[in-house]
């Protein structure tokens, strides 16, 4: 059991075997064995390994490997294998935490993802695509509201979010996947707000419309209509700014950005997308975007970025319900027990110098 805990932390702390050895002052040999089972390392060493990995002692321990099972990926391209590896680990360590949470509840606290049959036919254009997004919105009670926490709308729906810092910045948008069966959303935590959602649902359109889509539709460019769709429904987007435009002031974007959460840009494409501004408009504001440098970077004040709550919610109604002690707590929650304490009792010290 070790053995595999302890090659996934040293995979995801993205360390190659010398420099383990290097951290620890073990040798390479002994860690390598430590990795296949051909020998067990002494508490001590244990102790060393952990620190090196950056893991508590704990993990090794844990019961089940998990597994990313049909993982899609955003950027797959630009990112190298080992960064993926690393990304994999962090995702499977948070979602594990999660798993055994779950474990300690006599009834699920959460409800399980599944998509009605109403959500379940081929998908084969883009209106169809539009349709399954209003589908899913009207299934969990959204109406046509801009969506203000995207990440506990998902996880009130059974779908684990994970933030992960991607070990090369900027180059790490996000994935979707399953672990033990429950689906998981993964998002770069180094992006704007807006940019996060786009990707939150861009990631649930491929948990939604996956197998569906004909063969003729691009996934990709499937999976971002349908996040334009569900975080700007048609309907919204139309009682904004009309159904037929020549020109959309960059101000209009902006103040419906701050509305819906969703980028100025990708706005602009939904405008091209319902058919509101004809594409030759589209081509000049787009090239306006590039002309100021928003394509990368945009004006006006951030949307906030996403946080997954599940994980705290989940220890801390445990530790009410007695299902678990200050210690699992801690350990799950990834923090030290005498800070685990503080923040139990809502001392604001060190939670602040956390941010
Ligand atoms: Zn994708």
């Amino acid at each position: 059991m070790i053995e595999e805990r302890l090659r996934l932390a040293r995979k995801s702390a993205g360390l190659s075997l010398r420099d383990v050895a290097k951290a620890t002052g073990l040798s390479a040999m002994a860690i390598s064995k430590y990795e296949t089972g051909q020998l067990t390392p002494s508490s001590d060493r244990l102790l060393a390994l952990a620190q090196a990995l950056g893991v508590r002692v704990e993990y090794f321990f844990r019961p089940e490997t998990l597994h990313l099972e049909r993982v899609e990926y955003r950027k797959r391209s630009t990112l190298g294998k080992k960064a993926l590896q690393r990304i994999e680990g962090n995702v499977l360590e948070q979602v594990e935490r999660v798993v055994e949470l779950l474990t300690f509840f006599p009834h699920s606290p959460t409800s399980r993802f599944e998509l009605p049959a109403i959500l379940s036919g081929p998908i084969d254009s883009l209106g169809e695509i539009e349709h399954a997004a209003e589908g899913l919105r009207e299934l969990w009670n959204l109406g046509l509201d801009p969506i203000a926490d995207l990440t506990s709308v998902l996880e009130e729906h059974g779908i684990f979010v994970v933030t992960c810092d991607a070990p090369a910045k900027g180059r790490f948008d996000g994935l979707a996947g399953h672990v033990d069966g429950f689906p998981v959303i993964v998002v770069g935590s180094d992006w704007p707000g807006d940019r996060q959602r786009f990707t939150l649902a861009h990631e649930l359109g491929h948990l939604v419309l996956g197998e569906r889509l004909a063969s003729h539709l691009a996934e990709e460019k499937a999976c971002n209509r349908f996040a334009g769709a569900f975080l700007a429904p048609a309907r919204t987007v139309r009682e904004a700014l009309g159904e037929h435009r020549a020109r959309i002031e960059p101000r209009e974007l902006l103040v419906l950005k701050q509305e819906l959460g969703l980028s100025m840009q990708a706005l602009l494409f939904r405008a091209k997308d319902l058919g509101i501004l004809p594409p030759s408009s589209f081509e000049r504001a787009f090239r306006e975007f590039s002309v100021h440098g928003w394509r990368a970077d945009e004006p006006g004040e951030p949307v906030p970025p996403e946080h997954p709550r599940l994980l705290e919610q989940l220890a801390y109604r445990a530790l009410a319900e007695d299902l678990i002690g200050e210690s699992k707590a801690a350990e799950l929650l990834g923090l030290p027990l005498g800070r685990f304490r503080e923040e139990r009792r809502l001392e604001p010290a060190h939670a602040a110098a956390d941010q």
